[in-house]
């Protein structure tokens, strides 16, 4: 009998140009979110998108689900036409990871969202997003979200009082950005819980808890963002009692 939970994580695909064939398309987790996952008490799966069957097959695999990093979600799926400063997207990872977050949510398995996985999240919960704050001046961005180091933490973020994320870090925190795209309209069950000084959203979660997402790389900062992860698990482990 297994003891501890098991979480899938979605893959990014490497889209550019490889030098090694295999290595062009290839599926990949970023390193440091395997070994955030491991260091607190879960077993890790990778879960790449998959054009060949329902993603209902993959639901009873995984007792929470991790979503990764990577490439823009594409505006056509909350409606919009790209603007000239979009970023880069990949919209089989939309389509497959779309009804992968809705049913997974309907299963009510825990959801942590790193980054893209905020937005996608957002996006497929009917919520829509900024697909470039600094381009869109009616958003009121002003901090450096993408930022041009990564030595250092980004800029400042402030959580809401009451939530999980002030009872496990305070007031706020600086951390990482790197980010193009954030949300806009939060989707219906979701509410806000941290944001930048510009009023940009930094973090959401859904009413009932199970379901969070942060637009900063928590597998970046090491063990400053344990609680984080211990906290995802034990919403797991609590969640297949
Ligand atoms: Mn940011």
């Amino acid at each position: 009998m297994r003891t501890k939970p098991i979480v899938a994580v979605t893959a990014g695909t490497i889209l550019q140009e490889m030098r090694s064939l295999n290595q062009k398309k290839a599926d990949y987790v970023p390193r440091p979110v395997i070994d955030a996952i491991g260091r607190n008490g879960m077993i890790p799966i990778v879960l790449p998108y998959f054009e060949y069957g329902e993603v209902d097959d993959f639901i009873s695999m995984f007792d929470g689900l991790v979503l990764t990093g990577g490439a823009n979600p594409s505006p056509k799926f909350y409606g919009e036409e790209p603007i000239w400063s979009l970023g880069a997207t990949n919209e089989k990872r939309d389509l497959f990871e779309i009804p992968l977050i809705q049913k997974t949510i309907a299963a009510k398995k825990p959801i942590l969202a790193i980054c893209r996985g905020i937005q996608i999240m957002n996006v497929a919960m009917g919520g829509t997003l900024w697909q470039d704050m600094s381009a869109q001046k009616e958003s009121g961005s002003f901090v450096q979200h993408m930022q041009k180091f990564d030595t250092s933490m980004g800029h400042w973020i402030s959580f809401e009082k009451g939530s999980e994320l002030y009872d496990l870090f305070g007031e706020g925190m600086y951390v990482n950005s790197r980010h193009r795209e954030s949300v806009k309209e939060v989707a219906k069950g979701f509410h806000v819980v941290a944001r930048a000084k510009d009023n940009m959203v930094e973090a959401i979660e859904s009413d009932d808890h199970l379901h969070i997402g942060v637009q900063w790389h928590p597998e970046n900062m090491e063990e400053a963002m344990d609680p984080l992860f211990v906290h995802f698990r034990e919403k797991v482990e609590n969640n297949r009692k």
